[in-house]
């Protein structure tokens, strides 16, 4: 989320050459060259450890994350039934939706690779008095320490700002328990996700800060499901959000998976 709109390149993602406008409705994942190491991109990283400290503003950059909450919470339990259930939430950012989760009942570990957003998550939870358990470890590290762990296994907002995030879903398939969830929500690839997210969020409405997003890193959800079962899971529900600028709501739909989507994934042979 650095606010300086450029990528590693230095080329500006919403303007730019005509050669590179005419290249987004096709681009290639990958494109962007930036420092990565155990598919981890530390450039990613830095946009969030950079706004780390506003992270319950609700007001902030971070308003689209408190607004689409209740959605994804609700969506979550109603699948997966969070009340004393062990939740792994990765890549939890600066907590929203682990708290959340507990207060449904859930025992919630937040993992993530952000020093400030892991640092701001354990200081809110001193002043909410929620209990979460924090840890700076990547999915991949924690599915060799501790496979099958875990009855409900929750991944928002995060592939599409992984260099490989088939290797994400893999880690989460290991670490989710045989009769377990799995449920991730990311940003489809196509043209219309490409004028909302990027140039409508970023630039027009200013939702986001610019660069927030790399267009050629959104995740088809036909990309997704051959991960997914490529990583002994099936997907058993794919529900879009739709946001509405006229009065700045969000809503659950089945019909429209363009932009934002939510996927409920089982390991093969859960009921
Ligand atoms: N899931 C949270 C936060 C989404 S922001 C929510 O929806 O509310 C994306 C988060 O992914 C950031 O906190 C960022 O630090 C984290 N992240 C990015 N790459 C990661 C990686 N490879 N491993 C773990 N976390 C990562």
């Amino acid at each position: 989320m650095a606010c300086t709109g450029y990528n590693a390149e230095g080329n500006n993602p919403a303007g730019g050459s005509a050669h590179h406008r005419r290249a987004l409705p096709v681009a290639r994942r990958k494109t962007k060259m930036s420092h990565t190491t155990h598919n981890v991109d530390h450039a990613e990283i830095s946009k969030f450890e950079e706004l780390a400290a506003r992270w319950w503003d609700p007001h902030s950059e971070f308003k689209p994350l408190h607004d689409i909450n209740p959605l994804r919470l609700d969506y979550i339990d109603a699948a997966a039934a969070l009340s004393g259930k062990n939740v792994l939430d990765v890549g939890c950012g600066g907590g929203i939706l682990s708290e959340s989760m507990v207060h449904r009942g859930a025992r919630v570990l937040g993992i993530d690779m952000g020093e400030m957003p892991l640092r701001v998550a354990e200081l809110h939870t001193l002043e909410s008095g929620v209990e979460v358990a924090y840890r700076r470890v990547s999915p991949e590290a924690l599915a060799a320490e501790r496979p099958e762990s875990f009855d409900i296994v929750t991944c928002m907002e995060m592939l599409e700002h992984v260099p490989d995030p088939s290797s994400v879903v893999r880690a989460c398939a290991h670490l989710v328990r045989p009769d377990g969830f799995v449920v991730f929500s990311t940003l489809n690839r196509n043209l219309k996700s490409y004028l909302l997210a990027v140039i409508g969020a970023e630039y027009l409405l200013g939702m986001l800060p610019k660069g927030t997003h790399d267009y050629a890193r959104f995740i088809r959800p036909s990309e997704l499901d051959r991960w997914v079962r490529a990583a002994g899971m099936r997907t058993s529900d794919i529900t879009g959000m739709t946001y509405n600028p006229l009065n700045g709501s969000y809503h659950r739909t089945k019909k429209d998976v363009d932009v934002n989507y939510l996927v409920t994934c089982r390991p093969q042979g859960a009921a």
